[in-house]
C-alpha cells in the first residue's frame, strides 16, 4: 500500500487542494479490496486523503523534481512529526545542502495513536518507533537537544556544547506537558489513583487505559476536562470522553456512573458548528457539561479535582479524571527571541511565524513548524502535512531565487471518535470554514463508520509517508 502511495505522489506537483482530494478519492476506489473497504466505496489511498488529511497539496514535491544545488547549511531542531517531515523534503528537494536534525529522543511517537492505545484499541508498541528510521541518509542526526537558539547569530547550541550555525533554520521542537503546573499533579500518578492522561507517553495512555476500564467496570463520577492553554489535538478531550462513555454502556454501567466534561471556556470546540454539534451529541448521551472550568489542583488522596472558575474555586469529586496539562513552548523556546513578543501567544513563548508561510516575522532565515507555530489553528499532524511543504517551498525558494507563493490556510483536522466504530472526520481552516475532503460523501458532522476507519486504519499509513516526505 505504501508503494502505491509513494509512486503516486511523486508523480503528482502542484494542485489545488480540494481537486487533489477528489482525485485521491477516485483512485481509491480503484483499490477498494486491498484495504477490506469496498462496501464504503472508498479505497486506501482514498483513505489517505483524510485524517492526516488532504494529502493534496504538495508543493515541495515540484521542487524534489529538479534538485537545487546549494551548499547552505539547514538546521531542523526537532526531529518529531513536523521535524522529520521537513529533513525528507528538504533532502529530496535539495543537493549539496548541509541538513543537520536536532533531537535527543530517540524513539518517535506516534501521538494521534495515543487515544486509540488509551481506549484499549491498540497496544501501546503500535505508536512507538524509531527516529533514526525516518531520516534520509544525507541528513545527519544529531541526538542532542537544543538549548539555546540565537537568531541573531544563525546559531543554536546544544545541551552537549555543540555549536551549529546555519543559513536557514527550522524549528519543530513541539510543545511542553506542564503537568507540574496543576499543583498535586505528577507524570507519576498516571494510572494510578484513578488519574489517567493520554497525553503523556505511549506508557501514559496505556495506563490510563486501565484507569478508564477500571471505572467503566464500576461506574462512579468521570471527569473529563481541557486545559486553558493552546494545546494540540484540541478534539482528543472529548474523544475521549465519548469513549468512556461507550464503554460504560457497553459494560452496563452507564446506570452508575456520571459524566462531566469542564470546558475551559463558553464552548466546547473552537469551531462554533462543531462545538454546538458536541454540545448536542453531550446531551443525548446524558454528559453533564460545565462552561468556565480550568483545573487548578488535584488531591489524589481523597480523589478531589479543584477548579478556577469566573466566581472562584470549585471541588469536583472523582473516581476517574482524565487530566490534560497545560501546554505551551520548550524552554529554550520561551528563553530565545523567537516567540511573539505581545499578543495571545506571547505568554505561552508560541514562535511568532507569518500564519501563511510559517515564516518568522523578524528572522526572515527561520520557519516555525508544527505544534511550536503561533497561529490561530493548527497542533495537529494534519497540520504539519500542510505547512511543511509551505516552509520548505519558501526556503528552497530562496535558495533557488525564486519566489513562492504556497500558502497554509490553517488547514486541521480531528477525527472526533464518538463511539467505538464510529467518529466525525472535522476539517476546518483559519476561518473555521468546515472543508471536507469528500463534499457529498462524508459528512463532516455526521458519526460514520468510515470516519472511525480512517483513524484507526489510514491514518497511521498516512502520517509515515508523511514522515518521509511523500506525503
Ligand atoms: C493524545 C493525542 C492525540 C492526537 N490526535 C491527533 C489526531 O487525531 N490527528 C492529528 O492530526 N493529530 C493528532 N495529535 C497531534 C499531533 O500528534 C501533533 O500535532 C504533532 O505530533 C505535532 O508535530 P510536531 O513535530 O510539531 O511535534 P512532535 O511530533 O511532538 O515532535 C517534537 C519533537 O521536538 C523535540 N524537541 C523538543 N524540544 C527540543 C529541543 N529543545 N531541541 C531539539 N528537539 C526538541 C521532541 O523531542 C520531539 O521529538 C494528537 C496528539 C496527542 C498527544
Amino acid at each position: 500500500m505504501r508503494q502505491d502511495n509513494e509512486h503516486f505522489f511523486a508523480r503528482r506537483a502542484l494542485e489545488r487542494p480540494l481537486e487533489r482530494r477528489r482525485e485521491l478519492l477516485r483512485l481509491g476506489a480503484a483499490g477498494l479490496g486491498a484495504a477490506g473497504l469496498g462496501a464504503a466505496g472508498l479505497g486506501a489511498a482514498g483513505l489517505r486523503a483524510a485524517g492526516v488529511a488532504g494529502l493534496a497539496f504538495t508543493p515541495g514535491i515540484a521542487a524534489a523534481a529538479e534538485k537545487v544545488r546549494t551548499t547552505a547549511r539547514i538546521v531542523i531542531a526537532g526531529a518529531g512529526a513536523a521535524g522529520l517531515a521537513a529533513a525528507s523534503r528538504l533532502s529530496a528537494a535539495l543537493d549539496g545542502a548541509t541538513i543537520t536534525l536536532i533531537d535527543a529522543r530517540r524513539q518517535h511517537f506516534y501521538q494521534p495513536g495515543f487515544t486509540l492505545v488509551g481506549s484499549g484499541i491498540k497496544p501501546a508498541s503500535y505508536v512507538e518507533s524509531a527516529t533514526a528510521d525516518y531520516v534520509p541518509g544525507n541528513v545527519e542526526l544529531v541526538e542532542q537537544r537544543v538549548a539555546e537558539f540565537d537568531p541573531e547569530a544563525n546559531k543554536v547550541v546544544t545541551d552537549g556544547g555543540q555549536t551549529f550555525a546555519y543559513d536557514f533554520l527550522i524549528v519543530a521542537t513541539g510543545l511542553k506537558l506542564e503537568y507540574g503546573l496543576i499543583e498535586g499533579m505528577d507524570e507519576k500518578l498516571i494510572g494510578r489513583d484513578g488519574i489517567g492522561s493520554i497525553y503523556h507517553s505511549p506508557a501514559g495512555a496505556q495506563a490510563t487505559w486501565q484507569s478508564m476500564s477500571a471505572f467503566a467496570d464500576k461506574g462512579g463520577t468521570g471527569i473529563f476536562l481541557r486545559p486553558a492553554t493552546e494545546m494540540k489535538c484540541a478534539g482528543a478531550p472529548l474523544k475521549y470522553t465519548f469513549v468512556t462513555d461507550d464503554y460504560l454502556n457497553r459494560r452496563g454501567n452507564r446506570g452508575r456512573a456520571e459524566i462531566v466534561y469542564n470546558a475551559n471556556n463558553k464552548a466546547l470546540f473552537s469551531v462554533p458548528i462543531v462545538s454546538e454539534k458536541v454540545r448536542m451529541l453531550f446531551q443525548q448521551r446524558g454528559i453533564r457539561v460545565n462552561y468556565e472550568r480550568v483545573l487548578a489542583a488535584i488531591e489524589p488522596g481523597r480523589r478531589i479535582a479543584i477548579f478556577r472558575t469566573p466566581t472562584g474555586i470549585e471541588e469536583q469529586d472523582y473516581d476517574f479524571i482524565h487530566v490534560i496539562p497545560p501546554m505551551r513552548a520548550p524552554e529554550a523556546i520561551r528563553n530565545s527571541p523567537l516567540p511573539w513578543r505581545t499578543g495571545a501567544w506571547a505568554a505561552e513563548g508560541w514562535m511568532e511565524v507569518d500564519k501563511g508561510t510559517l515564516r518568522h516575522l523578524r528572522y526572515r532565515n527561520v520557519f516555525g513548524v508544527g505544534d511550536i507555530a503561533g497561529v490561530p489553528k493548527g497542533k495537529t499532524a494534519a497540520s504539519v502535512k500542510w505547512q511543511v511543504p509551505v516552509a520548505v517551498d519558501h526556503l528552497v525558494a530562496e535558495i533557488a531565487s525564486r519566489s513562492s507563493d504556497a500558502r497554509y490556510d490553517g488547514y486541521t483536522s480531528c477525527p472526533l471518535i464518538t463511539r467505538l466504530g464510529q467518529a466525525m472526520l472535522i476539517e476546518f481552516d483559519y476561518e473555521n470554514n468546515l472543508v471536507p475532503s469528500f463534499p457529498g460523501v462524508i459528512a463532516p458532522l455526521e458519526e460514520l463508520w468510515i470516519s472511525w476507519v480512517m483513524k484507526t486504519m489510514a491514518l497511521k499509513p498516512t502520517y509515515v509517508s508523511m514522515l518521509r516526505g511523500i506525503a
